[in-house]
């Protein structure tokens, strides 16, 4: 049964832009929008963004940039709002001393992953996409088929190998992860708990997919491997999905029907799963003894949206 609920996007999807892919290769009509005195800059620095007082996303307006566009970076074209362009640009090069004229007075550098569940969702997406972006090239300045640098083109939505006799051409990445809720049909679901989380923070089980391997394949092995538990593919349920930028993920979302019985942990897996009945989770005491995830992931809607079925 689908459970996606379209006017409820997740955190970090739903950015409020028009990618404008039309746009990338118009070189000329870029330059003029990025003239436009209007034209909003994301900062970055070495993944983090700069965050004002109460967790606020700050976009600088071109006119705010005189002294800073000559320490740019990777500049990237994210996409137009009402005809303004979006950029991102990436200082990662300056060291921590220089950044100094873009922090003041406005906020300080910080990490999505840290003040994201806080954030406006609208906030939220359009760091993701910066963040997510600027990942992607700072992990792809040099061809992966012959070692040659690599150049960005089509507003640093692709990157192409500068020696004329490979040119190849390498998009932007994104990895593809699957997340599912495993429950019995009835008031039982699955949650368990990696060792390096949050004290008393237990989830949903998760992994990435391989080559050759369709999601809800994905879904049942990942559920194999880590609780030992088998299922049949015609049990996974599509529910919905997120952008997920630490660092590239996709998260595709999943709920599966399992046979209620004992679990057998892998190695190397899980720290501890167990059976939990809605009533438990309804009255998580959210501590060190036991918490579900944080707000801004798919793994706490896979859960709630779960719970409320009930
Ligand atoms: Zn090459």
């Amino acid at each position: 049964m689908p459970k996606l609920n379209f006017y409820a996007p997740n955190f970090y999807a739903g950015v409020p832009l028009d990618r404008a892919d039309r746009l990338r290769g118009d070189a000329e009509r870029l330059a003029a929008l990025l003239e436009d005195p209007r034209c909003c800059v994301v900062p970055l620095w070495r993944s983090q963004h700069l965050i004002a007082a109460e967790a606020e996303a700050v976009v600088l307006r071109r006119s705010e940039l005189d002294g800073l566009l000559e320490l740019a970076g990777e500049t990237i074209f994210l996409g137009l709002r009402d005809e303004v362009a979006y950029l991102a640009i990436d200082f990662s090069h300056l060291e921590e001393p220089q950044i100094g004229p873009l922090t003041a007075g406005r906020g300080s550098f910080q990490d999505l992953r840290a003040v994201g569940p806080i954030m406006r969702r609208e906030d939220g997406a359009l760091l993701a996409y910066a963040r997510g972006l600027a990942h992607w090239h700072g992990r792809h300045g040099f061809c992966g088929v012959c070692g040659t640098a690599t150049v960005s083109e089509k507003g640093g939505h692709q990157r192409r190998c500068a020696n004329a006799d490979c040119n190849a051409v390498h998009f932007p990445r994104t990895d593809p992860a699957v997340i599912m809720l495993v429950h019995d049909g009835g008031e039982r679901c699955l949650l368990g708990r990696q060792p390096f989380w949050q004290p008393g923070m237990h989830s949903t089980l998760a992994g990435f997919v391989e080559p050759g391997e369709s999601l809800e394949e994905a879904v049942a092995r990942e559920i194999w491997e880590e609780v030992g538990l088998k299922i049949a593919v015609a049990e996974v349920d599509y529910h919905s999905s997120q952008p997920w930028p630490f660092p590239s993920s996709i998260m595709l979302g999943f709920h599966a029907r399992a046979d209620y019985g004992p679990l057998d942990l892998g190695p190397d897996e899980l720290e501890s799963a167990r059976w939990y009945s809605r009533a438990e989770l309804r009255d998580s005491p959210e501590d060190e003894t036991f918490k579900l995830p944080r707000r801004d992931s798919i793994a706490r809607r896979l859960i709630e949206d779960w719970l409320a079925e009930g």
